[in-house]
């Protein structure tokens, strides 16, 4: 797939040759600097925007636009301020025109499954950012997404309730597997949670490395980062990320001779 922009200098690559395949049920995280077009892939494949050329495929089907089957968890939350958790996480069902007793019903559970029962009636300004980001995920797995899409879901939180937060979204993916596409620039987050970990270059973003995560399940993200296999995957994958990320920070060097 190719994706550019038109800026006010000319065309602007974004990604260029990305080829990827997930398999059902799969949770796959994408690592990559920052600005290397992870954001854009996640866009591409949301059917969000359309890549100049190659396709997104989504079961078996194109992509030609926003699929009902599939969720999105972007770093800032898209809660509605002026409505309660519980309504918030109602509202996704009431799109899809569940009728409002059942809407109410599934939204309670899911309230109740993200440690959040007690907190319906709060609007979001009354709520932590953590919690704000628990109603964001019972928002998108209340109606059971096949396929969820993350970006960067967690990296305004704090270092403890990230680690919460991650163990909570597999506890919760472990419930119907739904096919994972985790984005972020985070290897350690990356690696805990994954089946496979695929590393993009710097822009414009490629795919340059896949990486099987053969830690055992269910994973506690408090833990895991102490098994000594966590760490020589770690490791090897940031042997690769490395000098992508240098790249990423100062790209002049790469192409201007040093004298
Ligand atoms: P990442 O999420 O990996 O940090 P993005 O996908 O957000 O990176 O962006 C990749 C590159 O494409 C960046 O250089 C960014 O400035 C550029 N870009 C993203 N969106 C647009 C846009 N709408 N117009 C022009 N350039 C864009
Ligand atoms: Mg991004």
């Amino acid at each position: 797939m190719k994706r550019a922009f038109k800026t006010e200098k000319g065309h602007y690559i974004a990604l260029d040759g990305v080829d990827l395949t997930v398999r059902a049920g799969e949770f796959v995280s994408v690592v990559g600097p920052s600005g290397c077009g992870k954001s854009t892939l996640l866009g591409l494949i949301s059917g969000l925007a359309r890549p100049q050329s190659g396709k997104v495929e989504i079961f078996g089907r194109r992509v030609a636009g926003v699929r009902k089957d599939v969720g999105f968890i972007f770093q800032k939350d898209a809660l509605l301020p002026w409505r309660t958790a519980l309504q918030n996480v109602m509202l996704p069902l009431r799109f899809r025109r569940v009728p409002a007793r059942e809407a109410e019903e599934r939204g309670r559970a899911w309230l109740g499954r993200v440690g959040l029962a007690k907190f319906a009636s709060y609007y979001p300004h009354q709520l932590s950012g953590g919690m704000r980001k628990r109603v964001s995920i019972a928002a998108t797995l209340v109606y059971e997404p096949d396929v969820l899409l993350l970006d960067e879901p967690f990296s305004a939180l704090d270092v403890q309730t990230r680690a919460l937060m991650e163990n909570d979204l597999l506890d919760l993916w472990s419930l119907n597997r739904p096919t994972v596409l985790f984005i972020t620039h985070d290897l350690e987050e990356a690696v805990g949670l994954s089946d496979r970990v695929v590393v993009m270059s710097a822009g414009p973003g490629r795919m340059i490395g896949e990486h099987e995560i053969p830690l055992a399940r269910p994973r506690d993200l408090l833990e895991v980062r102490f098994d000594p296999a966590f760490t020589e995957l770690h490791h090897q994958i940031w042997e690769q990320l490395r000098d992508e990320v240098g790249r990423a920070q100062n790209p002049s060097m790469l192409t201007q001779p040093i004298s």
